[in-house]
Formats: structure tokens, sequence, C-alpha cells
């Protein structure tokens, strides 16, 4: 009989290829120390307890030698050096071992990029905190290896109309319509994992909030797990600025819970119709570095925080050896030329499972880069270009198609914004508005203060030109 089971169990081996496990660790701060809460351009937000906590989910993927894990963090970003801190902590670092990261980019957990401070300036992150994060991560990681199981999948493209869900603050009006997601079943049938893809700044808790929450993310992995297995949220293309639509007067945490469970529905019944099934899906991780000019000047300003963990370069791409606080002072002094403006290194990264392919870019993109929309399509009932902007878009200069979107060359694309860093805003350079040299000033009226959150106008083009070289790879 033994022999039998076995000879049955050599032969599922052989059927099956991809193995995977999945979980999650708690990455709540501990509140006996000052935490300080990122997001919504305010500082000083000390947090004054836990609503919910927040989680580092985890899905470890095995096809042959090539492993991949892929991590969402309950967490606005993380920067390059923070990133690679985690891989080495979890020995995720040769070419058969990779590890993809992706926040959020809730707005209600603690500093980990350096702007969100006691005081407008000054860092609130807290590095025994990072140190946590990065070795909670990798004791996960190791604990999955152990559980891995054959898998197989299912995925759908879905779709979700977003009125009353996410609104865009931005003009033009291009809103993401996509709900891509995944599901791992073991060989029994049951859920393993899920992953669910959607565009959405996390914050309808609100900038009030005071205490820590994971917002609609949360709420929405919740919804899923209770059907089985664990949730991985990826945010997508939020930037111009897609936020999570709120009724007046309502509670933020019940508005985040009505989103949340919406969009996991919505996700859970694309699954049910899906399409795209593979029984034996295969893996594959490929990256680029690239390198972006820190052109914004309050940016230069705060080069320490964002130099943190990571070289940074001159134009012809040689390790710069003056510190990052001496290159401020000389910017500040106005005796930083244009051409000495430092480079920095990031990456965009492509992950294939099955007829799954997730883009990974290093920021918060607009998804008119991603999807287009620039005819109107994609503005769900609102005028592309508001009446009231002081200074609209030129429209005419927008780039034309093929889109993003429309290159990656599978059934089932994803984009994970906020992806193995954090570079903030990668703003269309046609609508770069505010003027990089002194402040971000002068900036026209309307709402351009995605300008002031983003490396300049040349990191849409760089980040871009990468991506398309990546989906056009072969595998
Ligand atoms: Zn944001």
């Amino acid at each position: 009989m033994a022999v039998i089971a076995s000879l049955l169990l050599g032969l599922g081996a052989a059927v099956w290829g991809l193995d995977a496990a999945a979980g999650k660790v708690d990455i709540t701060p501990d509140m006996s120390r000052p935490v300080y809460l990122a997001g919504f351009g305010a500082a000083g937000r000390r947090a004054l307890g836990v609503h919910d906590p927040l989680y580092a989910r985890l899905l470890m993927m095995r096809e042959g030698s090539r492993t991949v894990a892929l991590v969402g963090v309950d967490l606005l970003g993380l920067g390059r050096g923070e990133v690679e801190a985690v891989r080495e902590a979890s020995g995720f670092k040769g070419a058969g071992r990779r590890l993809f990261l992706a926040a959020t980019h809730v707005h209600s957990g603690p500093d980990t990029v350096g702007l969100w401070g006691p005081l407008p300036g000054v860092s609130g992150v807290d590095p025994s905190y990072l140190k946590m994060l990065a070795e909670r991560i990798a004791a996960g990681l190791a604990r999955l290896e152990a559980r891995l199981e054959p898998v197989s999948l299912e995925a759908c493209l879905g779709r979700l109309e977003p009125r009353g869900l996410c609104a865009d603050l931005r003009d033009p009006a291009v809103l993401d319509p996509g709900l891509p997601a995944l599901r791992l079943r073991d060989r029994s049938g049951r859920p393993l994992a899920t992953v669910v893809n959607w565009s959405c700044h996390p914050e309808a808790s609100g900038r009030g909030n005071r205490l820590i929450t994971a917002d609609y993310p949360g709420e929405l992995c919740a919804e899923v797990e209770r059907g089985g297995g664990e949730c991985l949220f990826l945010n997508g293309a939020i930037g111009g600025l897609l936020t999570a639509q709120t009724g007046p007067g309502r509670d933020g945490f019940s508005e985040a819970r009505r989103i949340g469970r919406a969009v996991a529905r919505a996700a859970l019944r694309g699954l049910a119709g899906s399409t795209a099934k593979d029984p034996r899906p295969a893996l594959g991780f490929r990256s680029r570095g690239i390198k972006v000019p820190v052109e914004n000047s309050l940016y230069l300003v705060f080069l320490r925080q964002l130099a943190n963990g990571r070289a940074l370069y001159d134009a012809q791409g040689r390790v710069l050896a003056e510190p990052a606080w001496r290159i401020s002072l000389r910017h500040s002094l106005g005796r930083l030329e244009p051409g000495q403006r430092p480079w920095v290194e990031s990456e965009v990264s492509v992950v294939d499972i099955g007829p799954v392919r997730l883009l990974g870019v290093p920021g918060e993109i607009f998804p008119e880069l991603v999807i287009g929309g620039y005819d109107g399509r994609l503005s769900f009932g609102r005028p592309l270009v508001k009446a009231s902007n002081p200074a609209p878009p030129q429209l005419s200069r927008a780039p034309g198609p093929p889109y993003l979107a429309g290159l990656f060359g599978k059934p089932v694309p994803m984009l994970a914004g906020q992806a193995n860093d954090e570079l903030g805003y990668i703003v269309p350079e046609y609508d770069f508005k505010a003027s990089p040299r002194l402040l971000m000033r002068p900036r026209p009226e309307g709402d351009h203060y995605e300008e002031t959150n983003s490396l300049g106008p040349s990191a849409a083009r760089i980040v871009l030109g990468a991506a398309r070289s990546l989906l056009a790879a072969p595998r």
C-alpha cells in the first residue's frame, strides 16, 4: 500500500511543476516608542494607538532551481536600502533566489521613508523598526521554505467600476478599472494564496486619523482570507492621484471596510469565472537596474534621507565620493550646477507566474502612463479635464499608444507600484509643471502636488524605458 501511495505521489510530483507556500508576519510597530505616521504631506502625526495590525504578506514559489518570494508590506514604501536589507536578511541575493517587495502605500503606518517625523524636515524613521521588519520577514520566509507544496494556478483579468470606490484628484481623469487576480490551490483544491492587484491610495481612514491601520488593503485581505488561504494585495498605478472615495461625514474605518470588501468580492467573482488556468505554471524573474537624476530641488534639500542605504552617482554613472549632506549644502547655497545633480540607482522588475506577468515599478506611476485614457473612455462619469482647471494638461502633447498595459504579452498583466523601491510620483514628462529649480517653485495654480514628491521630469522616461525593454525581452 505504501509503495502504491509513494508511486502516486511520485507521479503527482511529475505532473505539478510549481511549489508554493504562503503566510504573513505581524509588523505592527511597538507602541512603547514614538511612532510617526507616514503620508499626506503633513509631519508630526504621532500615532496614538493601533486600530488593526500591519502585516508583511509572504508568498514563496519554487520551480526547479528557481525560487521567488513575493512580499507585500502594509507600509507607505521602502527605499532601495531597506529592500536590500530584507533581501540580505532573507538570503535572497543570488540568481536563483529573487525577492520582489511591494508596499501597499498605506498612509497610516510608521514613517519608513524619512519625511514624516515630529517636524517638517525631520525623519520619523526608527532604525530598530526597520531591523525588526527585515528580521521578521526573513524568519517568515524561512518557515515557508519548509512548507512548499505543489500548486495549480487560476487567474483572471478582472474589472471593477471605480465609481464610489476610487476618485481621481488630478486631471486628466483616468482611472484604472483593472482588477487582475491570481489564486494558487493545493493538490486538494483548497486555496493556498490569492494575489489581488488594484489601483487606489489606501487613505480611507483620512488625514485626521492617528491610529495605525492597514486601511482598505487590510480589510480586502481579511475578506479574501475568509474563503481560505492567504491574501497578498499589490497596489497598482495610483499616481496623479487616485484616492479612496469616501462619503462625506462617514467614519474612515467603516469606509475602508466598505472599499476593501467591495474590491475583494469583485476579485473573487472574477476568479470564480477565470479562464486562465494553468496546472503547471512556469516561474520567471528578471530585473533591470536604472539610474535617475535627482532634479527635484526639495529632494536635494532632503538628500540624506533619500540617499539612505544607496549610492549616489554622477551623470556618467560613477559613484560620487562627496557625502549627501555636502551636496545638499552646496545646493542650498546655490553652488550646485544642474550638471552636478546626483543620480540614484533603482530597479524595474518582472515576475512571470504561468499566464500572469507582474511588472514592478519603483514609485507611484500615473495611470495614464500605463493605460492611456486620453480619449475620456476611462474617466468614469467625470470630465477628462475640469472646466475650472486653471492650468489644464496639454493633452496634445501627451504620449500616444501603445501604452505600457498593451506590452505585457501575457493574458493576465499585473502592475505593482512602490515595488523594490520608493522614488515618489512618476509624473508624465509633458505634464510636469513645477519648476525643479528652487524648492519646486514656481508652480502653476491647480493640482501639482505630485511634482514636489517626484525625483523630477526625467523619471517617467527612464522607468518606462526600462519597463518596455524588460517586457519585450524573451523569458
Ligand atoms: Zn501617494
